[in-house]
């Protein structure tokens, strides 16, 4: 395959290419821009024109250095072993094969996508859509050879994205209705995905019905025809084999598998917990489930979130934290489909006496919990804070208090426990400290870490316990 026509070199070496915003001269889509989308659609062999690029809207060259724009990207194939199933999954390439063009920056996917070509590959005569649309044509056919042909439209205004967003978005929920409809235990394999490995060189999906990939792209079915039609390719079966914790979501297959594909860095994961040993995170993660050990609960900001989260924290410095395929206690990148499920991080309620994992959920940006209102329980979204609510962890807690959040019985039985502790120390004795958990104040006012003593005594001549009072702490 040749890109000689092309005025920038185009290859997988530019992947990890960042253009900053200095060094950009127009961008695409991403947070500051209402409507966009990318979408890939299977198309009969007839109502398709091989290599054709369609534009709607101003070109790259007729864009003013350091506009915005919408941008619709529509990837159009045809081939007589294609099926719907697999739309998601070339959808997802779309995001690699761009970045492949050097000068050109592609970060998310879905509605999310966004874009930045620099000034220098405008400098050097980047300046049509026609070549990026030839680019993915090509890639698209060559890498995915059940492809036979192919068309791109792109959709740069807002009067003519319109009508395909709408498409788009219809689409999408139609993938993540059907996908909800399906969980775990009514299958026997789960898929696996190592298309984010050329960043995050650990990391490894493991889709199930219940746990969408968390990039939000690639649901069960999806990884499934696509494993199909390419088992050697980026997505493989992952036969379970034995399920060795049914709450935790730990299985034997997904452990040697997990081994084997992050080069014996990951040794397990509990596919329901964020707290003990859970799944990696790459970058591509459409929210955050991060622990507020000051209430025993749970937060989620997801990528659209315009305000810090109640940590304090924006979602880009918690990504950083979270990212990069490291297995990060309470720091769980995740896909918005794996909110509503029924096995939501069921072990970590559970291990704290909840009946559902939505439980430990006591905080979520808004623009998220007003997704999600549909999809949750009705008895726990009101009981959600968000910004507009709380803008403090001491104002968290006293607001969950006043709305009767579930989380706040099991404060009761932490201070219980603590009052045992002190009638212990007076005696003097041995503590048994069974599973119980700790919470070691980091640095600065944020977060902490969890301490697990499972099954384990301590003993020791004296022991004291404070209540630490962050408020102090932070003034000092
Ligand atoms: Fe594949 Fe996971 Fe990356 Fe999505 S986030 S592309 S499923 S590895
Ligand atoms: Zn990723």
């Amino acid at each position: 395959m040749s890109f000689s026509d092309i005025p920038v070199d185009v290859g997988p070496v530019y992947e990890g290419e960042r253009i900053r915003s200095n060094q950009m001269y127009v961008e695409l889509g991403g947070p500051k821009i209402e409507k966009h989308f990318e979408l890939v659609k299977v198309r009969n062999v007839k109502d398709i024109e091989d290599g054709k690029v369609t534009l709607y809207g101003p070109d790259l060259k007729d864009m003013e250095e350091g506009s915005r724009h919408p941008i619709g990207i529509l990837v159009e194939v045809a081939g007589k072993e294609l099926e719907e199933d697999l739309e998601a999954v070339f959808e997802r390439r779309i995001h690699e094969f761009i970045n492949f063009i050097n000068g050109v920056m592609h970060l998310n996917q879905r509605y999310t996508n966004w874009m930045r070509i620099s000034k220098t590959a405008i400098g050097k005569g980047f300046n049509s859509f026609n070549m990026m649309g030839t680019v993915l044509i090509r890639l698209f056919k060559a890498e995915l050879p059940i492809i036979k042909t192919c068309q791109v439209t792109f959709y740069t205004n807002v009067k003519d994205i319109e009508k395909p967003y709408k498409l788009a978005l219809d689409t999408y929920s139609n993938r993540d209705e059907r996908a909800r409809g399906l969980h775990d235990g009514d299958v026997d394999m789960f898929y696996g995905c190592v298309l984010c490995q050329s960043f995050a060189p650990t990391h490894v999906c493991c889709i199930t019905p219940d746990r969408t990939s968390l990039c939000g792209s690639i649901n069960w079915f999806d990884a499934r025809a696509a494993a199909k039609v390419d088992p050697k390719g980026p997505l493989f079966e992952i036969p379970p084999q034995e399920c060795k914790n049914e709450m935790a979501g730990e299985y034997v297959g997904i452990n040697e598998t997990m081994k084997k594909r992050s080069l014996g860095e990951i040794e397990k994961i509990y596919l329901y917990s964020g707290m003990e040993y859970p799944h990696t995170s790459c970058g591509c993660f459409e929210a955050i489930d991060f622990f507020i050990p000051e209430v025993n609960g749970h937060g989620i900001i997801d990528r659209n979130a315009d305000s810090l989260a109640i940590n304090g924290l924006a979602f880009s410095a918690m990504a950083n934290q979270t990212g990069g395929g490291k297995q990060l206690a309470g720091f769980n990148g995740i896909s918005l489909q794996y909110i509503p499920s029924p096995k939501f991080q069921q072990y970590d309620a559970k291990k704290i006496g909840l009946d559902r994992g939505i439980d430990l959920v006591v905080w979520m940006n808004s623009g998220l919990k007003e997704r999600m209102k549909e999809l949750l329980p009705k008895d726990i979204i009101d009981k959600i804070a968000t910004e507009k609510e709380v803008n403090d962890i001491n104002n968290l807690k006293e607001w969950l208090k006043k709305n009767n959040h579930p989380i706040v019985k099991t404060w009761v039985e932490t201070e219980e426990v603590e009052d045992n502790e002190e009638d212990y120390e007076e005696q003097g004795a041995m503590i048994p400290l069974g599973t119980q958990t700790m919470t070691i104040p980091g640095t600065g006012g944020f977060g902490g870490f969890k301490l697990i003593l499972k099954n384990c005594k301590i003993h020791a001549d004296t022991i004291i316990i404070k209540k630490i009072d962050t408020k102090k702490k932070k003034s000092n």
